[in-house]
C-alpha cells in the first residue's frame, strides 16, 4: 500500500464533497464527467493572502501558463498586477480578458510575429537572448514603435528543493548574468523602454528558507546588475516558483514568513513583481471522473475511471516528477470515510503510464462512484495530452 499526499483543507471536510457550495455529485449530474471544477472563491482568497502577506512595492503577477481556462482568467485578472504569458496564443487570452493589464512575454524561441504581436500591444518583451534582442530591435524599428523590454537573467543559482530548476546552469532560459549589464545598455543605446530585469529560478519549490534565501540572492543580483549597466530598472521580477503540497510529507509554504523576509531585504523606492502560477490556482481545482469498470487482476483491484493522463497527465507522474507518488483523491460521495481496501485508480487509456493513483488505501468503489482528485488547478486540463488515444476532451467549469 502506499500513501496519497494531503487532501487539501477546503476539501477536506468528512461526508459528501463539496466545491464552491455544491456537492460534486450535482456537479457531474449537471455537467458529466471527467470534469475540472475550479473554486472561484478559493482564487480569490489565496491572491488576497499573498497581497496581504507581501510587501507593498511588490505586485503579483499571474502566469497565464498555469490554467488559462477563460473564466478563471477573466476572474484573476482584476486580482493582480500583471499577468505574463509565454506564447503570442497566452498573449492573445490576456489580451482578450484585460487589454490594459501588465502583460510580461517570457519564454525562449519567440518567432518574429511573436515579438511582433508584443511588441503592438505595448507588453514587456523579456528577452531570452541577444539574438531575440537584435530582432526585437529590428521590428520595434519597422513598426516605429518604441518597444517595452527587459531582460531575463539566467542567475548563477537555482531555487535550492524546486521540482523544476530553471537557474544556475547553462540555459535556454534568460541571458548569462555576465552578460547583461552590456545587454541593457545596448538597449538604451537602441532607444528602447528598457523595463528592468525578470530573473526566475524555478518552480515548485516546498523549502521556505530556500525560496527566502533565493529572493534575497535575487534582489541583491538585480542590483548588482542595475550598478554595473547604470539605470535603476524600473522593476525587477523576482520570479516565484511557491509550491503546493501534493504528496504525503509535504508541506505548505509560509508566504507570511516569505512575505517579511522579503519586506527586510527589498531595496528601498523600487518596484518589484512576483510572478505565480501555481500557488494561486493550484489547490482550488478538483478533476472528477467517474468509475467505469471495477476489476480484479491477479490479487490487485483496479478501478477504471473515464479520464486520465489524458485530462490530467501529472497526477500519472508524467509531467515532470522523478519518482511517481500519488497525488490526494477522495471517494466524493465519502470523503474521510474509512478504506477498507487497496485499488488502484487507473485510467482508460491504452498504456500502463496512465494511472492516478497506485496502490492505495480507499473506500469500496462500485462503477457509478466518482472519484476526486485534487490539486486539479494548475498545469491539468491544458498541460494534458487531450488528444492522445481520442477520447473525449474533459469539460472545466468555474464555479
Ligand atoms: N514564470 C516562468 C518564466 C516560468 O517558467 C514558470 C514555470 O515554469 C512560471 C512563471 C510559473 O511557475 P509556477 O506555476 O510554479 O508558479
Amino acid at each position: 500500500m502506499k500513501p496519497i499526499g494531503p487532501i487539501p483543507p477546503a476539501f477536506a471536510t468528512p461526508g459528501p464533497l463539496t466545491i464552491a457550495g455544491r456537492t460534486a455529485q450535482d456537479l457531474v449530474a449537471t455537467h458529466g464527467t471527467p470534469l475540472f471544477v475550479y473554486d472561484r472563491a478559493a482564487i480569490t482568497e489565496r491572491v488576497a493572502r499573498l497581497r496581504a502577506a507581501l510587501p507593498p512595492a511588490v505586485e503579483i503577477h499571474y502566469a497565464i501558463k498555469a490554467n488559462p481556462f477563460p473564466p478563471l482568467l477573466a476572474h484573476i485578472a482584476p486580482l493582480v498586477g500583471g499577468l505574463d504569458v509565454a506564447s503570442a496564443g497566452e498573449l492573445d487570452m490576456a489580451l482578450a480578458v484585460k487589454p490594459a493589464v501588465h502583460i510580461s512575454f517570457a519564454g525562449p524561441g519567440k518567432r518574429d510575429t511573436e515579438l511582433e504581436a508584443a511588441i503592438r500591444a505595448r507588453a514587456t518583451i523579456n528577452l531570452e537572448s541577444d539574438g531575440e534582442a537584435t530582432r526585437a530591435l529590428a521590428i520595434a524599428d519597422r513598426l516605429g514603435v518604441v518597444p517595452r523590454l527587459a531582460v531575463r537573467v539566467n542567475p548563477a543559482f537555482e531555487l535550492k528543493g524546486s521540482g523544476m530548476k530553471m537557474g544556475g546552469r547553462p540555459s535556454p532560459f534568460g541571458v548569462d548574468a555576465d552578460r547583461v549589464p552590456a545587454l541593457v545598455r545596448r538597449l538604451i543605446d537602441a532607444g528602447a523602454d528598457w523595463r528592468g530585469f525578470h530573473i526566475f529560478a524555478g518552480s515548485q519549490a516546498l523549502d521556505t528558507a530556500a525560496i527566502i534565501e533565493t529572493q534575497r540572492a535575487t534582489v541583491a543580483l538585480a542590483s548588482e546588475l542595475a550598478d554595473a549597466a547604470g539605470p535603476q530598472p524600473p522593476l525587477v521580477n523576482l520570479g516565484g516558483g511557491f509550491g503546493i503540497p501534493y504528496f504525503a510529507g509535504d508541506t505548505p509554504v509560509d508566504v507570511e514568513a516569505i512575505g517579511a523576509a522579503l519586506g527586510d531585504a527589498l531595496m528601498p523606492g523600487r518596484a518589484y513583481a512576483i510572478e505565480l502560477g501555481r500557488w494561486l490556482v493550484g489547490e482550488a481545482g478538483v478533476y472528477l471522473t467517474r468509475v467505469v469498470d471495477r476489476k480484479d487482476s491477479g490479487g490487485e483491484t483496479f478501478l477504471v475511471v473515464d479520464g486520465g493522463l489524458n485530462h490530467q497527465l501529472a497526477a500519472t507522474g508524467n509531467f515532470g516528477t522523478v519518482v511517481r507518488r500519488n497525488y490526494p483523491v477522495a471517494l466524493a460521495r465519502a470523503v474521510g470515510a474509512e478504506p477498507d481496501e487497496t485499488v488502484s485508480i487507473v485510467g482508460p487509456l491504452c498504456t500502463p503510464l496512465d494511472r492516478l493513483a497506485d496502490r492505495i488505501a480507499f473506500p469500496h468503489a462500485d462503477a457509478g462512484d466518482v472519484i476526486a482528485v485534487f490539486l486539479a488547478g494548475a498545469y491539468g486540463a491544458s498541460a494534458s495530452p487531450a488528444r492522445f488515444l481520442g477520447h473525449p476532451d474533459s469539460a472545466e467549469i468555474l464555479a
